[in-house]
């Protein structure tokens, strides 16, 4: 088929056939798990050389292959690496392209493991680390140094979901030479693409919506044509690289995301309106609510929302937070999110230096699976009962 014809196609057309085509392997739908270190050569010229497509495991399989080049579709990426966990996708790309005495600028609002790696590995290796505000656009241009070789963006931001515009920020930064990278894990490629915004390398967490299920860690990290070089040359030279079982999981989870969004989608907004509503709520972050601030960066920009947004209990604190999460018997208490079943953290700002926790009361994250919305709304109802008679 065509770029063309592909490219008019609708999303889940693309997420049925993207990356693999079922003739190159007699007709079998899925591709093969190929469970590869050596890859033998015909001769010793052919050896010398390295003269074919595949010369050995850490260097891409077939299986690799078809999950990057379904990536490569949705993204509209020039190519893909999959990586062994979505932190893996956040560290690689950050050891490609910073090296001692650069100056990297990272959102307050970042996933926490990510500003982790930052002040620990990054200062260690001589990196000058600096965190912005979500809200900056186009001033991220006053806090670029003339050593500023990354900006780092996630929008919205893990746990507040702060929007940041992306456009903006990607043309300053651009323009000023440095690389710009965005964790586009909360929106996957469905609901947003980054590179057709003017960011360079897009990367995700798969273990969340593309693997679906909760049982599988794995990260990808796509890039356009001057960034993918040297993203690939620092992929080989980490041998940082998925397994394959891992890498056929998400392909095959990747089949039936735009479904599975799409219920994500409408159970959690249903549930974040009603929510709006409730004795023992203060406020509810989710960008694609009319009041959200940051909500016409989302609406501009945005094709969807998925089905993971906090809540802000009405006064109280720990005790409150507790009582609530004890309470619940549907969510399960647990880090991550993505899969069928619904989740729920206390969630920890302690970190933020700029983007604070907002004030009133704790802050929950809700991660709305693909049960009921009756039995789900049961089961936070019970819970907000739960936190207004605790103490
Ligand atoms: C979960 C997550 C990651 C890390 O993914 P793991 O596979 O759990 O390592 C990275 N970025 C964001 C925004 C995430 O939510």
């Amino acid at each position: 088929m065509s770029d063309g014809e592909r490219e008019r196609q609708g999303p889940n057309t693309r997420l049925a056939h993207a990356g693999w085509n079922p003739r190159d392997f007699h007709g079998f739908v899925n591709p093969p798990v190929v469970h590869a270190s050596t890859v033998l050569f015909p001769d010793a010229a052919t050896k010398a050389s390295r003269n074919q497509k595949y010369t050995y495991g850490t260097r891409g399989t077939p299986t690799t292959d078809a999950l990057a080049g379904a990536i490569d579709e949705l993204e509209g990426s020039a190519g893909t690496i999959a990586v062994p966990s979505g932190l893996a996708a956040v560290t690689i790309p950050l050891l490609a392209f910073l090296s001692s005495g650069d100056h990297v600028l990272i959102v307050d609002s970042v996933y926490h493991p990510t500003r982790n790696f930052a002040d620990s590995m990054l200062k260690r290796l001589g990196v000058d680390v600096e965190y912005y505000g979500p809200g900056v656009g186009a001033g991220i241009g006053d806090l670029m140094k003339a050593n500023t070789k990354v900006v780092f963006t996630e929008s919205p931001g893990s746990n507040t979901f702060e929007m940041q515009d992306i456009p903006a920020i990607a043309a300053v930064a651009r323009e000023r030479g440095a690389v710009v990278m965005m964790d586009n894990t909360w929106a996957t490629p469905l609901y947003f693409r980054p590179l057709d915004h003017g960011v360079d390398i897009s990367i995700h967490a798969a273990t969340k919506y593309p693997a679906g299920h909760s049982d599988v860690l794995l990260g990808t990290v796509s890039a356009n044509e001057r960034c993918w070089p040297r993203l690939w040359d620092t992929h080989l030279a980490m041998g940082c690289c998925a397994a394959p079982d891992d890498v056929y999981q998400v392909l095959r989870g990747l089949r039936t995301m735009g479904v599975r969004l799409e219920r994500h989608q409408a159970s959690a907004l249903e549930i974040a309106r009603w929510l709006e509503t409730q004795p023992g709520v203060a406020k509810v972050l989710h960008p694609a609510l009319e009041g959200f601030e940051g909500h016409h960066l989302w609406k501009r920009d945005f094709n969807g929302s998925s089905g993971i947004f906090s809540i802000v209990l009405d006064g109280g604190g720990t005790p409150e937070a507790h009582a609530f999460l004890d309470a619940l018997r549907l969510f399960g208490l647990g880090y991550s999110w993505g899969g069928f079943e619904s989740l729920a953290v206390h969630v920890n700002l302690s970190d933020r230096t700029i983007a604070k926790a907002p004030q009133g009361g704790p802050l929950i994250r809700l991660q709305i699976g693909l049960e009921d919305v009756d039995d789900l709304k049961a089961d936070l109802a019970r819970a907000l009962d739960a936190a207004r008679n605790a103490n």
